[in-house]
């Protein structure tokens, strides 16, 4: 009934709590409920553990959860862990506490971690893992010691004394489970005193102390406010009592008292106090003579025995299993951090790639500009190069054009059209070379012989036959000229019908072969002209070159070539068909060519000049 009240009381403070939650204000008013429901539900405990319970403590968990509160969050995990555990939920319990114990370690509350640590510790000591529980306890005493706060540190020192002084009684050390639970003295708070005093009763009994321990049972130690409240606390009583009994003797009170407790413990969850006390029933009754009594209980002792075994068996293996799960889920989180530090560097690696593929993009458009440049720049200058070579070509092929033309038009200005032989120009242009000492075979200069041809009465030709007919007289002459002279010789046509041919390498004596050969060749050659054959003769002077000039000097060959007109002057002047070859000169000329033309024939004869002729 009272619980009921208080359940909604808590309900409606939390849902007033959760409607005005929007200020600060709301917020610090809202805790405030939420730590008062914590008191209540905390002081229900205190007279009995219910599941009725569960709902408001979690309500009450997730509104601190909601608030922020942690602490309280912490306590009701507590809570709602030592509720389960008392129903033998050992393996949510568990995981309850260690929850809490997470919460609670960062908020720096160690009143609140040494709650947690002795909940702990009986949990263990639930599960007979007696090393564990005494590691708890330790754990507790220490923060007690060091860090609780004085006034606080008094009523956890007697809850850790009355854990400690079961843990030895469970572990069978009687003696010292009676000095630790001794040492506690705290007349003040009646529900631990109590707890104390019927430890320490058990414990005396443990060691067949009877008396001492119906002396104390029977002290005001024990509250009997405290066990009207409290169910578990009156069966311990009543146990304690009924072994005392059985221990003095008291057989039919031990049983009457046993019985007593044994109805009180039907439909609850005490099974170790049920074996307990239908051993001592079995045991009285037989001490009793009544067998069949003690027999029917210590039957029904065996029964509780197994099923006793059989709970702490499951709870065993409900604690390991949950002390799996408990690491399991402690491994997921390391895998999860794992993975989560695995993402955050693959992340990176990413981004990474990202910037590497955006600088590679940059890089490539770079070079692309790059190429596309040393391209265009190669491009340009081997189009350059290729139209340079093309204008060089070009230029060399109109140079080539030109130089043959300029040749073809020399050529040309050389020949003379009518007869197919070099003209004047063309001797003006080689007769100095021509001339000139051969430096290979160092000799002196060259003899050579300059002959000069002309037709006789030409004119009569061109007047009888008409000057076609005069032409291929001229071309026929230059045919036979040909004919008659050396390749290394020069035919020449002079001008008009005459002709002048240069020998080189050659002795008067061989001249006159030569010009005979010529004048003979003419002479004899049958010319036909417009059908009709004719007779033609040349006349013809030469003069070898060098020429001396007295002692002293050579004459020119402009000179020479002026000797051998005078010898033509002569031949014609004389004989016509014939030839005069002028050769030496004993004395100087000086201006005595000119005298040669008009007097030649005095010169001769005071023997200046050696003419030699065909005539
Ligand atoms: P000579 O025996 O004294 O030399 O008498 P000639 O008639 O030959 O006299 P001359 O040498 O003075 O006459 C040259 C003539 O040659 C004059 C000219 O008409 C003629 N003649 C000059 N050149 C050509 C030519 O290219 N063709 C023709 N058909 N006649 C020419
Ligand atoms: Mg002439
Ligand atoms: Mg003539």
């Amino acid at each position: 009934m009272i619980r009921s009240v208080y359940f909604l009381l808590g309900y409606c403070l939390l849902s007033f709590g959760s409607w005005a939650n929007t200020s600060i204000e709301s917020n610090s008013s809202q805790r405030e409920d939420l730590s008062k429901m914590l008191m209540h539900l905390t002081d229900s405990l205190k007279e009995d553990y219910d599941l009725n319970l569960l709902p408001q403590v979690r309500v009450l968990r997730e509104q601190s959860k909601q608030l922020g509160a942690k602490d309280l969050q912490a306590r009701s995990l507590l809570l709602e862990g030592l509720i389960r555990q008392h129903f033998g939920d050992y393996k949510h319990s568990l995981v309850l506490h260690n929850d809490a114990l997470n919460i609670a370690k960062p908020l720096n509350l160690p009143t609140l971690e040494v709650q947690i640590y002795l909940a702990m510790a009986q949990l263990e000591m639930d599960l007979e893992r007696f090393r564990y529980a005494q590691q708890l306890l330790d754990q507790a005493y220490f923060l007690i010691t060091k860090q609780v706060a004085a006034d606080k540190a008094h009523a956890l020192m007697g809850e850790y004394m009355l854990w400690q002084g079961s843990l030895y009684l469970l572990k069978g050390s009687y003696r010292q489970a009676l000095v630790t639970l001794n040492d506690a003295t705290l007349a003040e708070y009646t529900l631990l005193t109590s707890k104390l005093a019927l430890a320490r009763a058990w414990a005396h009994l443990s060691i067949g102390e009877y008396q001492k321990a119906s002396k104390l049972l029977g002290s005001d130690l024990v509250k009997q406010s405290v066990l009207k409240r409290n169910l578990h606390l009156r069966v311990r009583y009543k146990l304690t009592s009924a072994t005392a009994a059985l221990q003095a003797g008291n057989f039919a009170t031990a049983i009457d008292t046993a019985k007593q407790a044994l109805n009180d413990t039907f439909g609850t969850r005490f099974l170790t106090e049920q074996s307990l006390l239908q051993n001592i029933l079995a045991g009285a009754h037989a001490q009793l003579g009544d067998f069949e009594q003690a027999h029917l209980y210590l039957k029904r002792f065996a029964l509780s025995q197994q099923a006793l075994n059989l709970q702490k068996r499951n709870n065993k293996l409900l604690q390991l299993e949950a002390q799996y799960s408990l690491a399991a889920q402690k491994q997921q989180l390391s895998v999860l951090e794992k993975d989560n530090a695995l993402q955050a560097q693959q992340l990176i690696q990413h981004q990474q790639q990202i910037d590497n593929a955006h600088l590679a993009q940059q890089r490539g458009v770079l070079g692309l500009l790059l190429i596309v440049l040393v391209v265009g720049f190669g491009y340009w200058r081997w189009h350059n190069k290729r139209y340079l070579i093309t204008l060089k070509q070009q230029v060399a092929e109109r140079t080539e054009e030109l130089a043959e033309r300029n040749k073809r038009l020399q050529a040309l200005s050389f020949t003379d059209s009518l007869t197919g032989l070099n003209n004047r120009h063309y001797f003006f242009s080689v007769i100095d070379a021509q001339i000139k000492p051969d430096a290979s075979t160092n000799s002196e200069k060259q003899e050579m012989i300059f002959c000069l041809l002309d037709i006789d009465h030409f004119k009569k030709v061109n007047d009888t036959y008409g000057h076609a007919a005069g032409d291929i007289v001229l071309q026929t002459i230059a045919d036979i000229l040909k004919q008659c002279t050396r390749e290394s010789d020069l035919v020449i046509r002079w001008g008009g019908e005459e002709f002048l041919i240069v020998m080189p390498n050659m002795t008067h004596n061989e001249a006159i072969e030569a010009v005979e050969r010529v004048r003979r060749q003419v002479e004899c050659f049958p010319f036909v002209v417009n059908e009709q054959p004719i007779q033609v003769t040349c006349s013809i002077g030469f003069a070898p070159y060098p020429l001396m000039n007295g002692a002293k000097s050579t004459l020119s060959w402009e000179q020479v070539i002026e000797l051998a007109d005078n010898g033509l002057y002569m031949a014609k002047k004389e004989h016509r068909n014939a030839w005069v070859g002028l050769q030496s000169l004993n004395q100087p000329l000086n201006s005595s060519i000119k005298q040669l033309n008009e007097d030649y024939r005095s010169l001769i004869n005071s023997g200046q000049v050696i003419a030699s002729t065909s005539y």
